[in-house]
């Protein structure tokens, strides 16, 4: 996984979701270049078939759209699929740069995967500006599709004010333009900064947690962790009549990605 690294020294993203595990116990990756980036990654054994453009930062949200999108070219030299993940909205150059590139990549036999983040529709605090509204976003998500991309509606973290309704509408307006959905539990800090800004308040009682480290990650830290299972199989049931593949991790889905192929040759 890379990143551009965070925006500044004082400030990991572009963006400030309060639910954003970068707002407590995560240690940010290393700010890096892009040519130190590909450099890191040229030393790399351990064997890899995919690079994340994610994890600390939003490096396709202003100031940084162009630089993230000249980091998936730079990155496109490794021969491997490259799956990103923004909130942000991308200008009509900057999507016909991306599908260009995954022109190039499927002429390699590799897949483009963008994943465009939607976490709610009437709950704005928990996206505030400036990230671009939910509906843009969700448009977003048709370009990406239209544009040759693997897309993916990244409908994360689930959270507890979030009603079930809600995510399916999120997923009704994604129809036509997601190949998958994907959902993820929600990490929250023990001291509670994420909770305050989520809940607006004090948590409500009686929303069911567990207590672990990251799986994705190894920081330490013991999160407390929403894993809402009635609301993980209310979406997979509503995605399954939707026709849409739904998961949790992203490993099956990139799995399910390559076995469907969007004709690329399996290599
Ligand atoms: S855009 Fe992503 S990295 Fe940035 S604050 Fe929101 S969730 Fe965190």
């Amino acid at each position: 996984m890379v990143s551009l690294g965070p925006l500044a020294s004082t400030k990991y993203c572009t963006y400030s979701c309060p639910f954003c595990y970068v707002n407590a116990d995560f240690l940010s990756y290393a700010s890096m270049t892009i040519d130190e980036i590909v450099s890191w990654l040229s030393t790399v054994e351990a064997p890899f078939d995919i690079i994340y453009v994610s994890g600390d930062t939003d490096s396709f949200a202003p100031p940084r759209a162009d630089q993230g999108i000249a980091l998936l070219n730079a990155l496109s030299q490794f021969d491997r699929d490259i799956l990103f993940t923004t909130r942000a909205v991308l200008s009509d150059k900057q999507l016909a740069q991306l599908a260009t590139l995954c022109a190039d990549l499927k002429g390699k036999g590799k897949l483009l995967i963008g994943c465009v983040s939607v976490a709610q529709l009437t709950h704005p605090h928990l996206e505030p500006p400036p990230v671009p509204d939910a509906l843009l976003r969700l448009r977003q998500l048709h370009a990406f599709h239209a544009a040759g991309l693997a897309s993916i509606l990244a409908m994360r973290p689930f959270l507890p004010i979030v009603a079930n309704s809600e995510y399916f509408d999120i997923v009704d307006k994604a129809v036509g333009g997601a190949d998958i959905v994907l959902g993820e539990v929600w990490y929250a800090d023990q001291a509670g900064v994420l909770e305050r800004g989520v809940f607006r308040g004090d948590t409500p009682p009686g929303i069911e947690f567990s207590q672990h480290t990251m799986d994705f990650d190894a920081n330490d830290a013991l999160w407390k962790v929403y894993e809402p299972t009635d609301v993980i199989a209310a979406v997979a049931e509503y995605c399954g009549r939707q026709g849409l593949p739904f998961f949790m991790r992203s490993r099956p889905a990139i799995d399910w990605l390559r076995a469907n192929a969007f004709g690329v040759e399996a290599t």
